[in-house]
């Protein structure tokens, strides 16, 4: 399971237009990108790609999708292989993404029991024991 602001971060951080000009040649066509539709055959190009909305779309088969989709349609991935794939080429750790590289320290999940204040430690109050099982 990929977390939604995982994908959020990844789709911020890689341009579409770099993903899919590696696999289909780009040209610039006003403020979008075009190209031959790689899912459909054509002649003209119907298939165009957003910079600013960091989408692809064709006119001409409906094809449409983040970078993200764009791999899995072209190149067969699995949702999971087009996210790590991405993530490689943008230096996220898909697995390991708390464990470095990241501003904010993980929290720990545990209470810290300062007890220093407490000089006495009561006899017998062992914690975690299991009681011996006398039946
Ligand atoms: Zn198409």
């Amino acid at each position: 399971m990929i977390p939604n602001d995982f994908i959020q971060t990844l789709l911020a951080r890689v341009d579409i237009v770099d993903v899919i000009d590696r696999h289909v040649p780009l040209k610039k066509a006003g403020t979008n990108y075009a190209a031959c539709c790689p899912f459909h055959n054509e002649k003209t190009p119907s298939f165009t790609v957003s910079p600013a909305k960091q989408f692809y779309h064709c006119f001409g088969c409906g094809a449409h999708g983040t970078a993200i989709g764009f791999l899995m349609e072209y190149a067969g991935k699995s949702f999971p292989d087009a996210v790590e794939d991405l993530a490689r080429e943008a230096g996220l750790d898909v697995r390991a993404r708390s464990a470095r590289g990241s501003p904010a320290p993980r929290p720990d999940p545990r209470p810290r029991r300062t007890a220093a204040h407490r000089r006495q430690v009561l006899p017998g109050a062992v914690e975690g024991r299991p009681a011996p099982s006398t039946t």
